[in-house]
């Protein structure tokens, strides 16, 4: 069994986010979405528990992804799955410099760990959670950035914010 495994804080999970995770879908055997409690980020907008719970909604017809949440080091939570590998989604140029540090890092500590970059869709290398919960706050349409499932829970959200 081969198993990518999805990191981020997903505050909250996005459109761009969501084409990664059916990609790996279809090239790994399984996807774990892995919510991050010590991303760096400070303060996030939805609770681990919220984050979790909409990611849930939104892969529910994904057979082969699960959603975990962790507040270990990646390489730590990864070492529980067999041959796992980590996968990113690479946007531009700016994400590149901190994913690769990351990436070396990681494999330091476990030289079992890979990690597979995806370049972003096209579509979505402009979007990123911040921007969501940015153009939220204004009132803008968000149906274009964030899945269906959970589009009135961050509209209601980040219009009170
Ligand atoms: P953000 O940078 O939006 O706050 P996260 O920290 O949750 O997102 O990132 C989790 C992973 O998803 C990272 O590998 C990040 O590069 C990737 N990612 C974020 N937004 C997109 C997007 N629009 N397209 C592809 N990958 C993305």
């Amino acid at each position: 069994m081969s198993y990518a495994i999805y990191p981020g804080s997903f505050d909250p999970i996005t459109l761009g986010h969501l084409n990664i995770i059916r990609r790996a879908s279809k090239i790994f055997d399984n996807v774990v979405v892995c919510v991050m409690v010590n991303s760096g980020k400070v303060s996030p907008m939805f609770s681990l528990e919220e984050r979790v719970g909409q990611i849930k909604r939104v892969v529910s017809r994904l057979p082969n992804v699960t959603v975990e949440c962790s507040d270990e080091l990646l390489v730590q939570f990864s070492e529980r799955y067999e041959k796992p590998v980590i996968v990113k989604g690479l946007r531009a140029v700016s994400d590149f410099e901190s994913e690769f540090q990351m990436a070396l890092i990681n494999k330091k500590m476990n030289h079992k760990v890979e990690t597979l970059f995806l370049a972003a869709s096209e579509k979505y290398t402009y979007l990123s959670s911040t921007m969501v919960k940015e153009m939220g706050k204004y009132g803008a349409d968000l149906s274009e950035f964030v899945p269906h499932e959970i589009l009135e829970e961050i509209v209601a959200r980040t219009k009170s914010k």
